[in-house]
């Protein structure tokens, strides 16, 4: 259990309840972020998949985006899945010229980059620190073209990185809240815990 640790799901489209379902099952709150005051007081911040050219228009509309970006760069945990790994991500290749980035990891995505032909696609993908393998889905996934020194790759397919890690920011290009699976929600729940136990709160 984790009984004091308020985990946010940003809430302005996509997949954001299956990501809350994942949390209760492993015992933490979550809240449903919609506004600027609902960041308050998050030990950490899941950006779910869904459509990241609608998150970002939404993120600029309500002003949440700006604030977003600050609390992510002060240090809130946060962990994108898919279209949130986009969202994160410095460059975003074949996004809209006008897209949001939030700028939370050195890594540079492109979007739908898996291609038609694999729009969609399931693998068992070995990930470091589990000792077996994870079942991934991947959904008009993005592609992680390339890493900054800091980033740390946790699990790859094809030689391409899917699961990465900078220091409180943890990315991937598959949606680990669609299975039953809780381990790399896990890793999440770790890399919080590692924040509080340095931070001086
Ligand atoms: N292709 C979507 C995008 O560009 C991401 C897909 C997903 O989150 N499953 O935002």
């Amino acid at each position: 259990m984790n009984p004091r640790l308020l985990v946010g799901v940003l809430a302005l489209q996509g997949a954001f309840d299956a990501h809350a379902r994942r949390l209760a099952e492993l015992g933490v709150e979550s809240r449903l972020v919609k506004d600027i005051s609902d960041l308050d007081d998050l030990d950490g911040i899941i950006l779910p998949g869904g459509e990241s050219t609608t998150m970002s228009n939404l993120l600029v509309a309500s002003g949440l985006g700006t604030e977003l970006s600050h609390r992510i760069q002060s240090g809130l945990p946060v962990f994108g899945t898919c279209a949130g790994m986009i969202m994160m991500a410095r460059t975003i290749q074949d996004g809209r010229p006008d897209q949001m980035s939030l700028d939370a990891m050195d890594i540079q995505v492109r979007r739908n980059g898996y291609g038609r032909q694999n729009d969609s696609f399931e693998q068992d993908i070995s990930v470091t620190s589990l000792d077996s393998p994870f079942h991934a889905l991947f959904i008009r996934a993005p592609i992680i073209e390339s890493i900054g020194d800091g980033v740390e790759v946790l699990a790859s397919v094809n030689e391409h990185p899917v699961l990465v890690r900078q220091a409180n920011a943890l990315a991937s290009s598959f949606h680990p809240e669609l299975v039953s699976d809780l381990r790399v929600h896990e890793i999440f729940l770790s890399i919080i815990h590692e924040s509080l136990t340095t931070s001086k709160r």
